[in-house]
């Protein structure tokens, strides 16, 4: 399986070097030069495979140039039950809608479902591309993704990770989990700024030759672990066909049954791996697309127009804080025919007014598999009550955005297809907000974090993960914040 670009190139590469690059030479994301496809009765097979196993399969279908067993040791130590539990990737019933939770990993946010898996298949690509360099992961994150990255690349030889994160723009519980990450190979900083401020600081590091010229002569190449880097990608497709195995296995579903997905979205890397799986052979009927008051997506999914010359909102999900979606370039190179050039022209329209609208044709393309709600803080946090009173269940804000608008879009459309909520993060990691959704506003507003941690425990009856409980003793190692312009001098620092 070879990858190419979404703007126009006529590269070709190997899995191993996509990942090593992260983003392709001209600005483009790399994608699969086209989507293996899976039998009903491959499907049918991984009802009875652990989770490791089925991540080996999807795995295997895409990164072509690894051998099974590279894939077979890269599955087995990043899903092992000493990071996961035993099951990485469970569906619970709630009610009449299936939860799939993606968050029993080390630092109980979805990304560790990718993160754990990218620092594996990255040193061995390494390897592969026969690349002498060190190789500095730069994240930008809105939060969830820098501790998943820290944790993932944390001592991990041959690598450094940076990571910069807006100073105002993530819990305190998240933001707790980076400033006290120990090791050796660790940088984070705070930029001045929101998550767009931080992801556009770390684009402008990554598109600068002269930068890239003085690491490569400190002996350093830049790579991403954002989610435009396809080996962040390329593991998440693996828990929707996890999900639909284990609906076949509960009796929920018959094979060849479609059920839908309702996706809380920031940069559109979650439910971009769902489409693939859709694309791969997964029956799924719609993808929902759950955003929050940053409600870019919504728009341009009703409207075919994607203006993100707007107010930016910061909520109680600021993982989904987000006006500027990276993987979204993915889906309109499919849903335009893989035209490189009309891709590059939307991008550009997006860099110089933030704006760009796709035309009729691509807009029917995109209903005919995506659906999209919208839920602001009250809504979001009337559902965590509502679910928590009605059914014991709790739920975080991320996640009860998608709870409420798969119940709207059941309400709108009466479509009666099983429902697949996606959960992207333990309640403990925004427990002030959702405790405030419990028990009012006016009983937390006394409360510090951890109190508010301790409450929670106490009122959901659902058991706070050790190492969030662990942060209240832990020092506070990183505490540099710097201007947005400044973040290449930051870099420079680190690898001095
Ligand atoms: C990152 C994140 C999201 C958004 O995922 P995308 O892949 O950026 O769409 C949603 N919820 C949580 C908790 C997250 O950490």
């Amino acid at each position: 399986m070879k990858y190419v670009s979404t703007r126009p190139s006529e590269r070709k590469v190997d899995a191993a070097q996509a990942i090593v690059a992260g983003i392709s030479h001209e600005g483009g994301l790399y994608v699969p030069e086209s989507f293996p496809t899976f039998a009903p009765s491959d499907i049918q097979n991984m009802a009875d495979m652990p989770y490791a196993a089925r991540a080996k399969e999807v795995l295997s279908a895409f990164l072509t140039d690894y051998t099974p067993q590279e894939l077979e040791e890269c599955a087995q130590g990043a899903y092992a039950a000493e990071r996961f539990g035993s099951d990485p990737a469970p569906v619970r019933q709630v009610a009449d809608m299936h939860v799939l939770e993606l968050w029993h990993g080390p630092t109980h946010a979805f990304k560790d479902m990718a993160l754990q898996m990218l620092p594996r298949l990255m040193t061995r690509a390494v390897k592969k591309t026969k690349m002498d360099k060190e190789v500095l992961i730069l994240v930008a994150t809105s939060g969830d993704t820098g501790k998943a990255a820290l944790e993932g690349f944390c001592g991990v030889e041959g690598t450094q990770v940076g990571v910069f994160y807006p100073v105002d723009g993530v819990s305190p519980a998240q933001k707790l989990q980076m400033i006290t990450q120990e090791g050796k190979n660790v940088h984070v900083c705070a930029v001045e700024g929101n998550f767009d401020d931080a992801q556009t600081g770390v684009k402008r590091i990554f598109g600068d030759e002269g930068f890239a010229g003085e690491l490569s002569g400190k002996g350093i190449v830049l790579s991403s672990a954002n989610s435009i880097n396809w080996g962040r990608l390329a593991p998440q497709v693996a828990y929707y066909f996890s999900a639909y195995a284990d609906l076949i296995k509960s009796g929920a579903v018959e094979m060849g049954d479609e059920v839908n997905f309702c996706v809380p979205t920031g940069n559109f890397g979650n439910i971009l791996a769902a489409y693939y799986a859709k694309r791969m052979g997964l029956p799924v009927g719609r993808l929902i697309c759950a955003s929050n008051e940053n409600n870019v997506l919504y728009d341009f999914i009703c409207q075919g127009v994607y203006d993100a010359n707007r107010p930016f909102h910061k909520t109680t999900s600021p993982s989904m804080d987000i006006l500027i979606s990276s993987n979204l370039e993915r889906l309109l190179f499919e849903l335009c025919g893989r035209d490189q050039e009309r891709v590059a022209q939307w991008m550009q329209a997006l860099k110089t007014g933030g704006v760009y609208a796709v035309g009729e044709e691509v807009r029917a393309e995109l209903a005919r598999s995506f659906d999209a709600g919208w839920a602001g803080d009250e809504k979001a946090l009337q559902a965590i009550a509502r679910v928590q009173k009605s059914f014991g269940y709790t739920m975080d804000p991320h996640t009860a955005v998608a709870w409420a608008v798969a119940e709207e879009y059941r309400a709108r459309t009466k479509d009666a297809r099983p429902m697949v909520v996606v959960s992207t993060a333990s309640p403990y990691k925004f427990s002030r907000s959702v405790l405030g959704a419990l028990t009012g506003e006016a009983a937390v507003q006394e409360l510090d974090e951890f109190a508010c941690a301790d409450e929670l425990e106490r009122v959901s009856g659902l058991t706070m993960p050790d190492s969030l409980r662990a942060l209240r003793t832990k020092k506070q190692l990183h505490t540099g914040v710097v201007q947005p312009k400044d973040m290449m001098d930051e870099v420079r620092r680190w690898t001095e």
